[in-house]
């Protein structure tokens, strides 16, 4: 596809936000129409470097309204949708799925509905053939379970077999997207990404909220004995996953992404611990700047680690093996964690204007 005339649903949100600021600088004639309900973990400070762009349009609205979907492909003659738009947050969907059932299973169907209906079924209705499109899934590794600490990564011919009502709402959505590419023909790709982390991400995510805290002088709560292992990818590079797989990937087919980066979660509150330590100490102007975080730091960060009663159900381990995307896209992540997590810190060192607006 030479241009592309792309819904972004979600685009408000941390990673949809990213994809679009990554999209306009690489792809500059396409254009972008986000769709987005803004909830809590959506926010148009996010966008605010693209406001301008002429190539950027935002609507906010649900992705349930099949109607207003429908209506925007026609309008604006989108050709891809990049389905981001989801409750996102475990945590969440063990104290309240009912929003994980809505936005994740019946909003991906309505979304699925209007692109077949004005993608498919309008022009057939006229003897003509369906306009050029594709439909983007952005899923998660969680849908593949939990593993053991020996047990092998999972490839995209894992069997899925989801833990929390989140993980269950995205796998149901991976199948219908699956199903409406095999029984109506709808041009799908489906991506599914290990744990991102990167700027613009809600302070209720392990590293935000890590940062966050130190920066607030507040307890780091650590679920359980912390030893839950993650794969750890920049954002950035996931964005970059994505144009790999829209622009090479096979239709109907799907991509793992992942970071080849484990770590343990109390790793990571350490880690981000120690960075901080180190950041206030070569700079004095941030004590000044952040006076409470100085307090915290003249202890070391580290002694606001508390440990918390685990989440329920808990999966232990998730491990991506993404050779299928690095074969067959030549997809190998660009920032290393090092990297990552030191732009991460710096950006939210600077955020102040972004985290008033939460
Ligand atoms: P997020 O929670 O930061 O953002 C979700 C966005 O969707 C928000 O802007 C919200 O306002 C919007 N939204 C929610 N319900 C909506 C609705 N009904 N209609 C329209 N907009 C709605 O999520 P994220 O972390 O950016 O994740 C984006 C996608 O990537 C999700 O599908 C998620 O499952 C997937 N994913 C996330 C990660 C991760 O580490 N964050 C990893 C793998 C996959």
């Amino acid at each position: 596809m030479n241009s592309r005339k792309m819904l972004v649903t979600g685009g408000a949100g941390f990673i949809g936000a990213n994809f679009v600021h990554y999209w306009l600088v690489n792809h500059p004639g396409d254009k972008i129409v986000v769709l987005d309900a803004l909830t809590y973990a959506g926010n148009r400070a996010s966008l605010k470097p693209v406001e301008t762009d002429p190539n950027f349009n935002f609507v906010q609205g649900d992705i349930c309204d099949t109607a207003l979907v429908e209506s925007l492909l026609k309008e604006h003659q989108l050709n891809t949708i990049v389905h981001f738009a989801a409750e996102s947050h475990v945590d969440r969907s063990i104290t309240g799925p009912d929003a994980f059932i809505e936005t994740n299973i019946i909003g991906s169907y309505s979304l699925l509905k209007a692109a077949k209906k004005v993608w498919i079924d309008g022009p057939k209705s006229q003897g003509l053939e369906s306009i050029p499109h594709r439909f983007h899934h952005v899923s998660t590794d969680e849908v593949y379970g939990t593993l053991g600490p020996s047990d092998p990564a999972f490839t995209e011919e894992t069997q899925y077999a989801p833990n929390s009502p989140y993980s269950a709402s995205k796998a149901a959505s991976d199948h219908l997207v699956r199903a409406y590419h095999h029984t109506y023909g709808l041009q799908v790709t489906t991506s599914n990404c290990s744990n991102n982390y990167g700027p613009y991400h809600f302070p209720e995510k392990l590293i935000p909220l890590i940062i966050t805290n130190i920066l607030n002088n507040k307890p780091l709560p650590v679920y359980g004995d912390g030893q839950q292992i993650r794969d750890w990818l920049y954002v950035e590079d996931h964005a970059r996953g994505i144009d790999l797989v829209l622009n090479k990937g096979r239709v109907g087919e799907n991509y793992n992404i992942g970071g080849h980066n484990e770590w343990a979660n109390i790793d990571i509150v350490k880690l981000v611990c120690q960075l901080l330590n180190q950041r206030f100490s070569q700079d004095p102007g941030l004590a000044v700047q952040y006076p409470q975080a100085a307090a915290a730091i003249a202890n070391k960060a580290e002694s606001l680690i508390t440990f918390v009663e685990d989440r329920a159900g808990h999966d232990q381990r998730y491990a991506i093996d993404a050779k299928k995307t690095q074969q067959e896209l030549a997809y190998v992540p660009q920032v290393s964690f090092e990297q990552g997590i030191d732009l991460t810190i710096d950006w939210y060192l600077n955020a102040q204007d972004w985290l008033k607006t939460l």
